[in-house]
């Protein structure tokens, strides 16, 4: 759209994670030769932010070896990376985002991939108590962890899991508390919810469900949190995890339409002429009419590298199928698709050994999957589910 009527001369990208990063090396991939610019709050080039929970976390790697390229890729690809900036202020007629250092940028396309942040629960706070979303929060957890010696989880979804599962190998004490009656419950079906509590309790973490938390003391080095049944616990660190919010602050401000996202069209189009959106900030459409937003790290690659080739003029039919992982105590939990708790799940292999592929179905339609070690079958589902009907909307999981 905007090609037609406008020279590409600038293209300007918010947010450094995997969704903006993609796009930047794509644009160079597929040879534009223009200005191309990164901005990103962050204080580190982009790197690879499902290890925030895991090996950043247990300090099993280092930030360099965690950067998603060498620090001497952005520059040699003439990528200008600007770290440690906010962009503050868009106005789309002038096509001028303004940073908070208070310098300006022109753009002739702009990619808003501002990602997502983690969910707060409201009036709890305090310094023991956290949230989990980047490199930085993963040092000062790890530093409370190793400093008090036990955590309770809050949210048993798939961060609050394997940051369980990580605290278990720093030695700490670790509870885990579920609203829901199982682990994972949105996601999987109950029999595998089973086997991942299972699989955490064997390792040590007390794992409570159904809990409706009452309140949450947190004052002098130790919080306890209540429930309405009367059920109490105590630790030394606090870590929400209770899901994810898009980070739109900026899309909202300057008028784009939002919900639940970014909306964007299947060109990842925003309601702004000249402005795009991929990545966890974008609600994008499904096959059938459906609208839906992801939060997993190949999906976000996916539409940054789409979003790139729409900018360029040569947009191609989006028909990717959403994946991801989770690695807990070893085992590598896939997700495709759009798996629900209350599908039919036709199983292959066996839950209880902990290798099994649990194709969901509606009707006779297969809509998505949830396997353990089984990365090649969960690959041919996602080819049936893309081949057959496309992917209906999944349920977010980070
Ligand atoms: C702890 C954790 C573990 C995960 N593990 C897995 C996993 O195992 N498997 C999996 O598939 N997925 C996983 N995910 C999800 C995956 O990491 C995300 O889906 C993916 O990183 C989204 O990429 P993105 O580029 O859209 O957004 P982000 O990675 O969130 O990047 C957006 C960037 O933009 C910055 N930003 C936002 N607003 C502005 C602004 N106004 N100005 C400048 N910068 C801005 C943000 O600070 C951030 O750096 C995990 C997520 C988390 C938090």
């Amino acid at each position: 759209m905007l090609h037609h009527s406008t020279e590409l001369s600038t293209v300007v990208i918010v947010g450094s994670g995997i969704a903006g990063a993609s796009a930047a090396q794509t644009l160079r991939a597929d040879g534009f030769r223009g200005r191309v610019v990164v901005i990103g709050d962050e204080p580190s080039p982009p790197y690879r932010r499902p290890a925030v929970s895991k090996d950043l976390l247990s300090g099993a790697t280092t930030a360099e070896k965690n950067a998603l390229k060498p620090d001497s890729f952005w520059a040699n690809n003439d990528i200008e990376l600007i770290t440690g900036a906010t962009a503050v202020g868009l106005d789309t007629r002038a096509r001028r985002l303004t940073l908070s250092s208070g310098e300006t940028l022109h753009y002739s396309a702009l990619l808003l991939a501002t990602g997502g942040r983690a969910r707060r629960l409201d009036g709890v706070s305090g310094a023991q108590v956290f949230t989990l979303r980047s490199m930085r929060d993963a040092e000062s957890l790890r530093e409370s962890i190793r400093r008090t010696g036990s955590l309770l989880v809050i949210g048993g979804g798939l961060i609050g899991c394997e940051v369980a599962a990580t605290a278990r190998s720093l030695g700490a004490d670790v509870t885990v508390l579920e609203r829901d009656p199982s682990l994972l419950g949105r996601i999987v079906p109950p029999a595998v919810s089973s086997m991942v509590a299972a699989l955490h309790r064997e390792n040590g973490v007390d794992v409570c469900t159904d809990v409706a938390l009452s309140s949450l003391d947190v004052r002098d080095g130790s919080a306890r949190a209540t429930a309405d049944d009367g059920r109490s616990w105590s630790a030394g660190t606090v870590l929400v995890s209770v899901g994810t919010v898009p980070e739109v602050t900026l899309a909202a401000a300057a008028g784009l339409r939002v919900h639940d996202g970014i909306t964007v069209d299947e060109q990842f189009r925003t309601s702004a002429d000249g402005v795009y959106a991929a990545g966890d900030a974008a609600n994008i459409p499904a096959t059938g009419g459906d609208r839906y937003r992801s939060e997993h790290w190949n999906a976000a690659q996916a539409q940054g590298i789409a979003a790139a080739r729409s900018i360029l003029g040569t947009p191609q039919p989006f028909t990717d199928v959403p994946w991801g992982w989770s690695i807990q105590y070893g085992h590598n939990v896939q997700f495709a698709g759009a798996t629900r708790f209350d599908d039919d799940y036709v199983v292959r292999g066996s839950i209880a050994d902990r290798d099994f592929t649990a194709i969901a179905v509606r009707g006779d339609v297969p809509v998505g999957a949830v396997a353990v070690g089984r990365p090649k079958e969960l690959r041919t589902v996602r080819t049936l589910i893309a081949q057959g009907h496309g992917a209906p909307p999944p349920v977010s999981t980070y």
